[in-house]
């Protein structure tokens, strides 16, 4: 397959189209990211990549990095997890509080905001410097030591973060938060501020193509069964209350964030990133969204 050509015909087509995202600005950080920017990146289990435009520019990974995290606290606790926050998808927008008072502060799943802060909860319990641990764990993954968190980011998140910290005081209301919320805090907000091109995000992901291990590395990550369920999570709960859209026209397991990344998953063939900023009112990218749809569907290579 001519991964490339696909890359450079879908892309002109888009253009011909009018962008109707916005680059996400409620973190004045993301705001001032050049909104014509675009990349795509796929990587097969065999380890043949695939790139297009800015593929190797870095950018804010923001909720992609909610799996991550997920994965590190999966690993340690199994199904204990599940007591600490739910596994449905939640239909409401990936900040909303509406659903947490209804559920007595358990977040609906570990993919929204809410969820996403238990988890970062468990680790801060679980490790001994959650910040370095879970750092060198995606460094891990990714195979690359230079990935870094945005120490500017993680503060314009901080500044902006009232509806974060909304949340955990409503979770901590109900006992569901054993930390300092100063550190629990600190470390969704450097989570959020990770930063990776298409590329690195491509390959990071790719243990999840193959059944949890790392390709290059042989350095088993999750079980077969947990794999499965991680990627089930995805497919679900990965694009907020658009999880149905990405799976009816996609039709991958994948995961967004605010920054305009996307990262998908074919179980057992390939992994792809791609990242235009401008998001939709989901918060989901615009550009990446169509992107993909079209590329599943030209390519055939989406998991329905
Ligand atoms: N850091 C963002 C937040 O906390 C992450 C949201 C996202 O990428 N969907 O709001």
């Amino acid at each position: 397959m001519h991964y490339e050509k696909i890359f450079e015909e879908i892309f002109h087509e888009l253009q011909l189209t009018e962008d109707k995202g916005k680059v996400a600005e409620y973190i004045p950080e993301l705001a001032s990211v050049d909104p014509n920017q675009f990349g795509v990146h796929l990587t097969t289990v065999e380890g043949a990549g695939f790139s297009f435009g800015d593929a190797q520019t870095q950018f804010s990974i923001q909720s992609i990095a909610k799996v991550l995290s997920f994965v590190m606290a999966y690993g340690r606790l199994k199904s204990e997890i599940w007591e600490r926050t739910n596994l449905e998808p939640a239909g409401t927008p990936f900040n909303s509080l509406l659903q947490l008072e209804i559920d007595m502060g358990i977040p609906r799943n570990p993919f929204i905001n809410a969820g996403a802060i238990v988890i970062c909860d468990i680790l801060v319990s679980q490790l001994a410097d959650p910040k370095e641990e879970v750092l060198a764990f995606v460094r891990r993954l990714s195979g690359n030591s230079s990935i870094h968190y945005n120490p500017r980011v993680a503060r314009s998140e901080k500044d902006s973060g009232s509806r974060n910290y909304a949340m955990i005081y409503l979770m901590k209301s109900f006992g569901n938060i054993d930390n300092e919320i100063e550190t629990v805090m600190d470390l969704y907000f450097h989570l959020c501020s990770l930063e990776m091109s298409c590329e690195e995000l491509a390959t990071t992901f790719l243990f999840l193509a193959n059944n949890g291990v790392v390709p290059w590395s042989d350095e088993r990550i999750l079980s077969p069964s947990r794999t499965k369920r991680t990627n089930a999570l995805m497919q679900t709960c990965g694009f907020y209350d658009e999880a149905g859209q990405f799976t009816f026209k996609v039709g991958l397991p994948g995961k967004s964030g605010v920054g305009g990344g996307i990262v998908a998953v074919h179980p057992g063939k390939y992994t792809i990133a791609v990242w235009s900023p401008p998001l939709n009112s989901k918060g989901n990218s615009y550009r990446g969204m169509l992107f993909l749809e079209q590329f599943t569907t030209v390519t055939r290579l989406s998991i329905f």
